[in-house]
Parts: structure tokens; C-alpha cells; sequence
């Protein structure tokens, strides 16, 4: 009798303990480790930026709406991220988005703003098209990445800085296989240009210029001068350190024009955001004219 009641006692407090445990996994249902990485800066009023390790995806409030440049690397942390800048904004009318170059972790989340017009160079969209050729490739090539973070993981000290910075870098890949296994949708560019391209949104301005052949084929500036900002995208970060490939003579023809374009607008430009939300400013980005000269040198 004895052992009957110890028996239904402990049958109860088993159900009981279930039902607790099922209400707080339930309780919410989208908490996800890599909300913990993402982090948001406002760098002026109506000007955020969010951060989840090298995604930088800003948002500038205008009369019209929202305008965002670049995208993160993918859809599923990029719905977080529009999510923050809704909440931040208090609108969620976005009206164009703007990627500073093709590559996937700037345009991986694009999708997530189909409800705005997707501007970029014409080059974007051609290069688009061909890293996602092979789905397959990208797969086994995400598979590889998260597996060598996770080999790092485990050699690193608990607690550390570069411990948490590959755990933000393998969730980001991880999502981004996620993407691809629940079969993303790629969204390019809707709205593109070859050379200038210039749009106005009541109240604040858009500048876009293509650069020419440098990080990638189709980088472009973007300056905004209302905020003041200029954005270069992978094309440098600290220090006017460059990201740029092999280049021809043409390349840095076009360069030194579009420098004389920044130059003109150089009095109003305050802070440059580089494509992995670096904030820099017109010291960073003389430090990179230099290197456009020493280029503009040995080809001529
Ligand atoms: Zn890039």
C-alpha cells in the first residue's frame, strides 16, 4: 500500500515537472542563441545600425519610409534584424534597399525586404547569378565552415573574446545552410544602374556612384549628405586599408574619377560606414585616396 502511494506520488511530480518543462521551451517558441549576438547602434536620430558578428545591415528613417543598406547574410537573421529596426523606427514602411556589392553576406537577406525596391549595380545582379549556380557547392562549402568553427570552438578558453566570436560566426553560417535547406529564395536587384544614380526621398538625399572593378565587379558609394554619411562597402576598412583584387589600368582610371566625386562632397561627410559596420571617417578614407594615387602612379 505503502509503495503503491510512493509510486503515484512520484508518477504526479514526474507529470507535473513534464507539464513545467513543456510550458518554458514553449513559452517562447522563437528565442533562438543568436539573438544574443545581435547588437543595434544608433548613430544619429533615424539612423540604426545592427551588427550580428560581419553582418551590418543600417536603416535610414526618411519622410517616405525606410531606406536599408545591405542586407545581412541571411533570411532568417535578417527577419530578426528588420524586426529591431521596425521597433527602433516605429514604421515599417521601407522603401528601397540598397546593396553596396553582390556578395552573399551582403545580399544574402534581401529577400526579407521584398516589400522595398532593391537597387544595385548591374554588375550585382550578374554576379549574383553566378555564385548561386551550384546550390549544392554552397551547401557542402557552409557544411565546411560551420565544421571548422566547430573544431575551434572546442580548442578555445571558455569565456573568451574569440571564443564568442566564432560562436556569433558559426550561428551566422548556420542559419545561412538553414536558408538554403528550406530552400531560400534569392532576390537581386530590381532597380539598377551602370554609372550615377541619384534618388530623393523628401527630405533626404541618395547619392550612388559605381566605383569600377575593385573588391568585387559591382561596388558602389552611397552618400547620404542630410546624415552626413558616406558608405563604401567592402571597398576599405581602418586605416584606408584596401580590399581590392587584381586590377587594370582602366580600374584605377575610373577610380580617380569617382575620387573626385567623393572630394567634392568631402566637407559634408562625417562618419564612413565600411560593409561590416566599421565606422570610420575622413581620415580612414584619405588613407585609401593615397593608395588610389600610388595605383594611379605605377599605371601611368
Ligand atoms: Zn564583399
Amino acid at each position: 500500500m505503502r509503495i503503491k502511494i510512493v509510486l503515484q506520488k512520484t508518477i504526479t511530480a514526474i507529470i507535473i515537472l513534464s507539464f513545467i518543462t513543456h510550458f518554458l521551451s514553449c513559452s517562447n517558441p522563437t528565442e533562438d542563441a543568436a539573438d544574443n549576438f545581435i547588437k543595434m547602434r544608433k548613430l544619429k536620430p533615424g539612423v540604426v545600425i545592427i551588427n550580428m558578428g560581419y553582418d551590418a545591415v543600417t536603416s535610414i528613417l526618411t519622410e517616405k519610409g525606410i531606406v536599408v543598406i545591405d542586407a545581412g547574410i541571411s533570411n532568417s537573421l535578417t527577419a530578426k534584424y528588420r524586426k529591431i529596426m521596425e521597433n527602433e523606427l516605429g514604421r515599417d514602411d521601407f522603401k528601397y534597399l540598397i546593396n553596396t556589392h553582390s556578395h552573399s553576406d551582403h545580399t544574402g537577406g534581401n529577400q526579407i525586404f521584398n516589400d522595398a525596391l532593391i537597387v544595385g549595380h548591374e554588375n550585382c545582379v550578374t554576379e549574383m547569378k553566378e555564385a548561386v549556380k551550384n546550390i549544392d557547392n554552397i551547401k557542402s562549402r557552409l557544411r565546411n565552415i560551420i565544421s571548422e568553427y566547430e573544431l575551434q570552438l572546442k580548442e578555445q578558453i571558455e569565456d573568451s573574446t574569440e571564443r564568442e566570436e566564432a560562436l556569433c560566426q558559426k550561428m551566422r553560417y548556420q542559419h545561412t545552410y538553414n536558408d538554403w535547406v528550406n530552400n531560400r529564395i534569392v532576390t537581386y536587384p530590381e532597380l539598377t544602374f551602370r554609372d550615377t544614380m541619384n534618388f530623393n526621398l523628401e527630405n533626404v538625399n541618395f547619392n550612388l556612384i559605381y566605383f569600377g572593378k575593385a573588391h568585387s565587379g559591382s561596388d558602389i558609394l552611397i552618400y547620404v549628405p542630410e546624415v552626413k554619411i558616406l558608405f563604401v562597402g567592402d571597398l576599405f576598412s581602418k586605416y584606408g586599408r584596401p580590399s581590392i583584387g587584381n586590377i587594370a589600368k582602366a580600374d584605377v582610371e575610373r577610380w580617380q574619377v569617382v575620387k573626385e566625386w567623393v572630394n567634392k562632397r568631402s566637407v559634408g561627410i562625417e562618419i564612413v560606414i565600411g560593409g561590416h559596420g566599421q565606422i570610420m571617417d575622413k581620415n580612414d578614407m584619405e588613407e585609401f585616396n593615397k593608395y588610389i594615387d600610388e595605383k594611379w602612379a605605377e599605371v601611368n
